[in-house]
């Protein structure tokens, strides 16, 4: 009973590259961070609909030795700076540096996070205590709609980043297919 009292809060969890800002193969630099128009805003209207925003990204780089761990955590900084200009807080980043075959050591390991696992995902159920019957999963890739079918929560795909043309397995339940980030969020909210 106090489990489920406890598990009230709805998400949205979110792609990074692709899907919030511009896909630039392996950003690492921060004047390349650049939002994908409208979805600072579409994020806004999520967090006044009492959504958790929760970004969940696949930072293989660091694993490839392109850059490191650190680069990754000021981008999120300066990503997490420009939303509050919005006044949109992010309430949880959760990162996989990790890469089962290329790459260096911590990182070259098969871990549990690396989308389409839904790692990332559980962890942050743990963490802040999501409904994710109630929650939603927005990316731009195969692996992202994996994730969150896994995980159990309804997951959309945007045409940003690498949706474009991407071939879903048949066997996922994502039926829903956006232009873009604020194209998801609209649906999300017509459905809320
Ligand atoms: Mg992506
Ligand atoms: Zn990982």
């Amino acid at each position: 009973m106090t489990d489920s009292v406890q598990k009230v809060k709805h998400a949205v969890f979110l792609d990074r590259d692709g899907t919030i800002n511009i896909e630039k193969d392996y950003l690492h630099l921060i004047d390349d961070f650049e939002f994908i128009p409208g979805v600072p805003q579409a994020l806004k209207s999520l967090q006044d609909a009492n959504y958790l925003l929760v970004v969940v990204t696949n930072q293989s780089g660091v694993a490839r030795g392109y850059f490191p761990l650190e680069t990754v955590h000021r981008i999120h900084e300066y990503m997490c700076l420009q939303l509050k200009r919005y006044h949109v807080n992010i309430d949880g980043i959760y990162l996989c540096p990790h890469h089962p075959t290329r790459g260096y050591p911590p990182y070259d390991i098969e871990c549990d996070c690396r989308k389409g696992k839904p790692g990332m995902l559980l962890q942050a159920v743990a963490d802040l205590g999501i409904d994710l019957s109630r929650s939603y999963m927005i990316g731009d890739k195969t692996t992202d709609i994996e994730a969150g079918v896994s995980a159990g929560c309804q997951s959309l795909l945007v045409g940003t980043g690498c949706g474009c043309g991407v071939q879903l397995p048949t066997k996922m339940k994502c039926t829903n297919c956006f232009r873009a980030l604020p194209e998801a969020v609209e649906y999300i909210l017509g459905k809320s």
